[in-house]
């Protein structure tokens, strides 16, 4: 990977992060507990409950992605993005520009 590939890759890295803050902070809105409010029907108290339980859902793996972009800025700090922990290869910048968290390349994310 050339110094300009990483260096896009670090943006990326460093853009996803922002974002996915802002997406956290909105979902741990949307997780606070369900107020039993009286003037809303039943019907729409199950919707409000399922809703929280879909979004809890999204906020674990939100947090979990978070984690994982941390890590891949720590790599890119030190120079170590883009090669496959397992294999050694170089990961295709294709790739490390959709999911620059990746830590392994195609062939061996795939086994
Ligand atoms: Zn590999």
């Amino acid at each position: 990977m050339s110094q300009k590939e990483a260096k896009e890759i670090a943006e990326i890295i460093d853009e996803q992060i922002e974002s996915i803050k802002e997406e956290i902070i909105e979902l741990k809105e949307l997780t606070k507990p369900v107020k039993l409010d009286a003037s809303v029907g039943r019907l729409s108290r199950m919707d409000a409950i399922n809703n929280k339980a879909i979004n809890e859902k999204s906020l674990r793996e939100k947090k979990s992605t978070l984690q994982k972009l941390e890590r891949a800025q720590e790599r890119a700090a030190e120079g170590d993005l883009g090669k496959c922990l397992k294999c050694g290869n170089d990961i295709p910048f294709g790739r490390l520009k959709i999911m620059p968290y990746t830590t392994r390349c195609v062939q061996c994310a795939g086994r």
